[in-house]
């Protein structure tokens, strides 16, 4: 019996309706640990190259990792991976809450998924069982609803449910994958990917347990995190207001992207932080109740920094099922739109959660079309009357609604994401971008941020805030000793001043991306375990690997994982005809800031840009156009890989 994990593969050919169990061997666990690594070696070896990414060639997995389901902070979490409907290139997104531990529990690491159903079905999952079951009464059904429906039709409450939502049977191609009615796997459309197979959703259910190798090692670890807490500034916060309570300090510091990435610094930034949300929105915060009812978790994390919104009042009224706004929502929808009110921004959540949308993609594509709208490129003849003006709270929500509805033209339109409504609008509405490989940027700018310009870039499912640390992590003067010590254990000794981007940044760049690759395979909370302000750091990280699954881990082994999986990612966009001239960054991030603050007038530099982005490949051993050599890929011992780079 393996420690950690249980051995099993479930994989589904939709086409047939055939479901078969592979049972890999120890050596695949620990080369790969799960999670993206995992799933893209899937995607290589049985996705055809050229496959189109809404066809039934398309194949799409869903990876927990080797300490999923092990009882401590930051570990149920789950990756989906299948080529993008929006890139054309690899697709990458990671979610929590309880599914990805209830499916280690029902007797499966992951899951492979092939084909395409001729009927709407869904998958079920019961120790160790699995079965397709017709879905075609959840068809239109948002999210809280067809989650009630299989619950009632199993006959069990405590079934854990991952799904797309009814925004992807209409269209939009940024469609996340959700369980809970409120967690997303949002980014890169794996929503999308999953209805075009006609498949509505998987449930699981499991009485099992995950077998731990050094549990006196596990349980002395997990007594660490209640205590550190209130010592870690960063994550007090982060219990207490959410990722939410970094609002006030990113729009502080000039980095709250507002009015669609165009200035800094949201006047309004007070009304739409966490700590209103705090103080007003969260459930039971009438009666002083919302550390109890206003703030959630995800299987076995002390943390508990989700948050559960209730608006019974007013104009704008919110489901607690839901879930409530994070800082990206309250970004996208809030400062990105111009929008202070913080009740249409958690409606706007709502809409998102229960029709199953990226809330970046979405909030960042409306606000895309305001910036188009308040520059005379999209006038009332394109938006239907709709004054689609920043601030503009109302309109905001009535395209939402005829996005994930696809009831207008309009609507359908922006469904596309704001890269490919820019083409076919024209007009210059390009200059309004903010995307690479057609993700929207999320709130964290690069043009005071000045590493996430490269990683925006060079990630192979384009711009993500969640792929690398911060450059303030390793900031001269600004950065703490537990921070700089952690990060010493990556080789990173020499912090930096803030807006450098010179070859010491571009390598803090690369190591921490590897860093966060790792994390993203062996499926952790990157706001438990990180690089640098996190709860438990590299060390830690290693000692939790081993005590789970009884390997002896090294920082360094975890970050060759890291690194296998950064090579696969990249490995699979060059076999599908993408390399250096997709690691692009829109033309407004070129261009000079406005509004106050102290970042009004900053703007990045192209030839500097150009210089890191050359840097980051050579310190990723990868040719000038950005493609993994086959030496790269046998150092990393995948050299079977090597087969899918282009001649
Ligand atoms: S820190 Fe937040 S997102 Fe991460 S596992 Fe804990 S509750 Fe979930």
């Amino acid at each position: 019996m393996p420690h950690g994990y249980n051995g099993r593969i479930l994989h589904v050919d939709l086409t047939k309706g055939s479901l078969t169990i592979e049972e890999p061997n120890e050596a695949f666990y620990r080369k790969y640990m799960g999670g993206s690594a995992m799933g893209t070696y899937y995607l290589l070896k049985e996705m055809p190259k050229g496959a189109d990414p809404l066809g039934p060639e398309n194949v799409l997995t869903l990876m927990t990792g080797v300490t999923t389901g092990a009882a401590i902070s930051g570990q149920s979490r789950i990756n989906a991976n299948a080529k993008s409907p929006i890139s054309g290139g690899i697709g990458d997104s990671q979610g929590g809450g309880f599914f990805p531990a209830e499916l280690k529990f029902a007797g499966f690491d992951g899951i492979v998924i092939k084909g395409k159903s001729a009927k709407p079905v869904y998958l079920w999952i019961k120790d160790g069982v699995a079965a397709l079951r017709n879905a075609s009464a959840l068809a239109g059904k948002g999210t809280g609803e067809a989650e009630a429906a299989i619950k009632a039709e199993l006959g069990d409450d405590k079934i854990e449910v991952l799904q797309h939502g009814p925004a992807a049977e209409n269209g939009v191609i940024y469609s996340s994958l959700v369980s809970m009615a409120n967690r997303n796997n949002g980014r890169t459309g794996m929503g999308a990917v999953m209805a075009s197979k006609n498949l509505r959703a998987v449930a699981v259910r499991g009485t099992g347990k995950v077998s731990i190798a050094d549990q006196k090692s596990l349980v002395a670890l997990n007594r660490i995190g209640p205590k550190e807490i209130p010592n870690n500034p960063d994550m007090d916060g982060l219990a207490k207001y959410g990722t939410a309570s970094v609002v006030l300090p990113q729009h502080s510091s000039g980095t709250l992207p507002t009015r669609n990435y165009n200035e800094g610094q949201f006047e309004f930034a007070e009304e739409i932080s966490g700590e209103r949300m705090y103080e007003t929105v969260l459930r039971g915060a009438a009666e002083g109740r919302q550390d109890k009812e206003g703030r959630d978790t995800c299987y076995a994390c002390v943390v508990r920094c989700k948050r559960v919104v209730e608006i019974k009042d007013g104009a704008y009224k919110v489901d607690p099922k839901y879930g409530g706004a994070e800082y990206e929502t309250l970004g996208t929808f809030g400062s990105y739109c111009g929008i202070k009110d913080m009740a249409a921004v958690n409606l706007a959540n709502e809409i998102c959660n229960k029709y199953g949308v990226d809330t970046i993609a979405a909030g960042a594509t409306i606000s895309f079309a305001m910036e188009c709208f308040e520059k005379g490129i999209l006038t009332t003849a394109d938006t239907g009357g709709i004054e689609l003006k920043f601030g503009n709270a109302a309109a905001m929500l009535e395209v939402l609604n005829q996005i994930v509805t696809g009831s207008s033209d309009f609507g359908r339109l922006l469904g596309q994401g704001s890269e490919r409504a820019a083409a076919a609008i024209g007009k210059g509405a390009d200059e309004c971008l903010t995307t690479s490989k057609g993700a929207e940027a999320p709130a964290h700018m690069p043009q005071a941020k000045r590493t996430l310009g490269v990683i925006y870039a060079v990630n192979p499912f384009g711009a993500d805030h969640q792929s690398s640390e911060h450059d303030w992590m390793y900031e001269d003067g600004m950065a703490s000793d537990l921070y700089l010590g952690r990060l010493k254990l990556l080789g990173l000794t020499e912090p930096q001043e803030q807006l450098s981007l010179g070859k010491e940044k571009v390598r803090f760049a690369y190591l921490t991306h590897v860093f966060y690759s790792m994390l993203d395979t062996v499926e952790l909370c990157q706001f438990v375990w990180g690089p640098a302000w996190t709860l438990y750091g590299p060390a830690e990280t290693a000692e939790m690997v081993s005590a789970v699954t009884g390997w002896n881990v090294t920082v360094d082994e975890l970050m060759q994982v890291g690194a296998r999986r950064l090579n696969l990612l990249r490995t699979f966009n060059a076999r599908e005809g993408l390399d250096s001239k997709q690691d692009k960054l829109p033309k407004k991030f070129f261009k000079a800031l406005q509004g106050e603050g102290p970042t009004a007038g900053f703007a990045l530099d192209e030839g500097v840009y150009k210089t890191a982005i050359d840097q980051y490949y050579e310190f990723a051993g990868w040719t000038k156009n950005g493609i993994p050599t086959a030496d790269v890929l046998k150092k990393l011992e995948i050299e079977w890989a090597a087969e899918y780079l282009p001649a």
